[in-house]
C-alpha cells in the first residue's frame, strides 16, 4: 500500500474520465443515448458507412444531432469506414468538407485514402482509426500517430494485456470495444454476407449471415443441423459491465458500445447502466463494486448469451451460438415519457408498442432511477378512457406511482 495515496502498491488510478461512445442509429437513438449518459455517439451518414441499413444521418440531422449533444457536452463522430473501391471515392472530398461544416467532432475511417482526403480537405475533423484496420500492436498504432491520428480504435480481437502493451508504448487515445455484437469471423474479414447476398460487409451490406440457420452436409451425408436441428454459426455478445476497473487501468481512454442498429431501449438501458459503473468507479475506485442492478439493467434489453470476447482468452467453441436463439429480451418498450404533472400525479406519454389497465410495468431513468407498477386507468389526449393503447406514437394520460419525467422510458414485460 502506498502511504501517501492510499492505493495498493503498483496499483494505478486514472484521474480522467474515460469516454462513454454510443451508437446512434437515428436522429431519436442519438437524443437518447446522449440523454442517457452517453459522452460521444457515433453515427452513419448517408454514404461510406458500414450500416447501410440503419436510417443514415442526412447533414441536416447531423446538425440538429450536433446542436442536441452540444448542450449536453457530448460530441458525434460519423463512421466513414468503408474500404473504398475508386468509384466510392467520388465525392468524398465534398461529403468530408460538409461534416465538418455541421460541427461533427471526428470521423472514424479505415481506407487511407479517406484518412488522408479527410486531413487534406477537413482539418477541423479529427480522424479516429477504425477497427475495421484490425489493429492489434503498438508499432501500428505508433504508424497511425506518426500519420498524424489522435485516436485508435482497436480490433475487437485485441487482449487486455495487449492493450496496455499499447498504452506504455504509445501516448494515443484508445478507443475498444465494450459490448456488443462480435462477428463470428476476424471483424471485418468476412464474405459470408457477400457471397450470399451479394451485400458487401465491407462496404456496409452485412446481413448477419453467419446467425442464419443452416444445415451442413459433406456429400449425401448430412454431418449437422438437419430438419428440425438446423445450427448457425453466430457468436456470443460482448458484455464488459463486471470489468469496468479493469478497462480503466488499463488505459482505455473511449469504452465503445456496438449497435447502430439495436432498439432506443436496448442503447437507452446499455448506456445507462455503463453510465453507472464507470462513475461510480471514477468517485470512488478503493470502494467500487460492481452493482447486479447494472447487469440486470443490461439483461432487460437483450437476450442474447454474453462474454467477454478476446479480453482474457481467445473465445473457443464454446463462445459460439450453435443452437438459433429465438427467445425475445425480456422487457419490451412501450412508451416515453414526454411529460410529467406533479400536481395530478399524471403522466404524459407517447406510445410505442401496445399496452393496456392491469399490465405490470416499469419506468426507468437515467442514473438507474427505476420503479415497477400496475397500469390503471389509460385516456387519450382529449380525456376519453381507453380499454389499451393501441396506436403507435399515441399521446396518453396515465397514473404513475412515484414522479417520473421527459425522455423516461416505460417497458412491459414479455416473458
Ligand atoms: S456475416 Fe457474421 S461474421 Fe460475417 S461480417 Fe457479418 S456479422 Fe461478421
Amino acid at each position: 500500500m502506498n502511504a501517501a495515496s492510499g492505493r495498493p502498491a503498483g496499483k494505478r488510478y486514472r484521474l480522467d474520465k474515460p469516454e462513454l461512445l454510443a451508437p446512434a442509429g437515428n436522429l431519436e437513438k442519438l437524443k437518447f443515448a446522449v440523454h442517457y449518459g452517453a459522452d460521444a455517439v457515433y453515427i452513419g451518414g448517408q454514404k461510406y458507412g458500414l450500416r447501410s441499413n440503419a436510417d443514415n444521418f442526412s447533414l441536416e440531422e447531423m446538425k440538429e444531432g450536433v446542436e442536441f449533444a452540444s448542450r449536453y457536452g457530448a460530441k458525434v463522430f460519423v463512421a466513414t469506414n468503408i474500404y473504398a473501391h475508386q468509384e466510392d471515392l467520388a465525392g468524398i472530398a465534398d461529403y468530408l468538407r460538409g461534416l465538418e461544416s455541421v460541427g461533427i467532432s471526428a470521423i472514424i475511417a479505415a481506407d487511407p485514402a479517406v484518412v488522408e482526403t479527410a486531413m487534406r480537405v477537413a482539418p477541423g475533423l479529427e480522424v479516429h482509426l477504425s477497427t475495421q484496420q484490425s489493429t492489434m500492436n503498438w508499432q501500428a498504432v505508433r504508424f497511425w500517430k506518426e500519420e498524424g491520428l489522435p485516436r485508435v480504435v482497436l480490433a475487437r480481437e485485441t487482449s487486455m494485456d495487449e492493450i496496455r502493451e499499447i498504452k506504455r508504448n504509445v501516448d494515443i487515445e484508445l478507443e475498444v470495444f465494450i459490448h456488443g455484437a462480435m462477428c463470428s469471423s476476424v471483424s471485418g474479414r468476412c464474405v459470408l454476407s457477400n457471397h450470399f447476398t451479394d451485400r458487401d460487409s465491407n462496404r456496409g451490406g452485412c446481413c448477419q449471415s453467419c446467425r442464419w440457420k443452416y444445415d451442413l452436409h459433406e456429400g449425401e451425408q448430412s454431418v449437422m443441423g438437419e430438419g428440425d436441428n438446423p445450427f448457425t454459426m453466430g457468436s456470443k455478445d460482448l458484455c464488459m459491465i463486471r470489468h469496468i476497473p479493469d478497462l480503466i487501468d488499463a488505459g482505455v481512454d473511449s469504452f465503445k458500445i456496438e449497435g447502430r442498429m439495436k432498439s432506443i431501449h436496448y442503447v437507452a438501458s446499455v448506456v445507462n447502466a455503463y453510465r453507472q459503473a464507470i462513475d461510480a468507479y471514477m468517485t470512488d475506485p478503493l470502494g467500487y463494486r460492481l452493482k447486479q442492478e447494472w447487469v440486470d439493467e443490461i439483461g432487460k434489453a437483450a437476450n442474447r448469451p454474453l462474454n467477454t470476447g478476446f479480453f482474457y482468452s481467445t473465445p473457443g467453441a464454446g463462445e459460439h451460438i450453435y443452437e438459433p436463439e429465438e427467445k425475445p429480451a425480456p422487457y419490451d418498450f412501450a412508451a416515453v415519457v414526454t411529460d410529467y404533472e406533479p400536481a395530478t400525479g399524471m403522466a404524459v406519454v407517447q406510445q410505442r408498442s401496445p399496452f393496456k389497465p392491469g399490465m405490470e410495468v416499469e419506468f426507468v431513468g437515467p442514473g438507474g432511477r427505476a420503479f415497477s407498477q400496475k397500469l390503471e386507468e389509460l385516456f387519450d389526449d382529449e380525456g376519453n378512457r381507453l380499454d389499451a393503447a393501441r396506436h403507435p406514437l399515441q399521446t396518453i394520460r396515465l397514473r404513475t406511482d412515484r414522479p417520473v419525467a421527459a425522455w423516461d422510458i416505460m417497458r412491459k414485460k414479455t416473458l
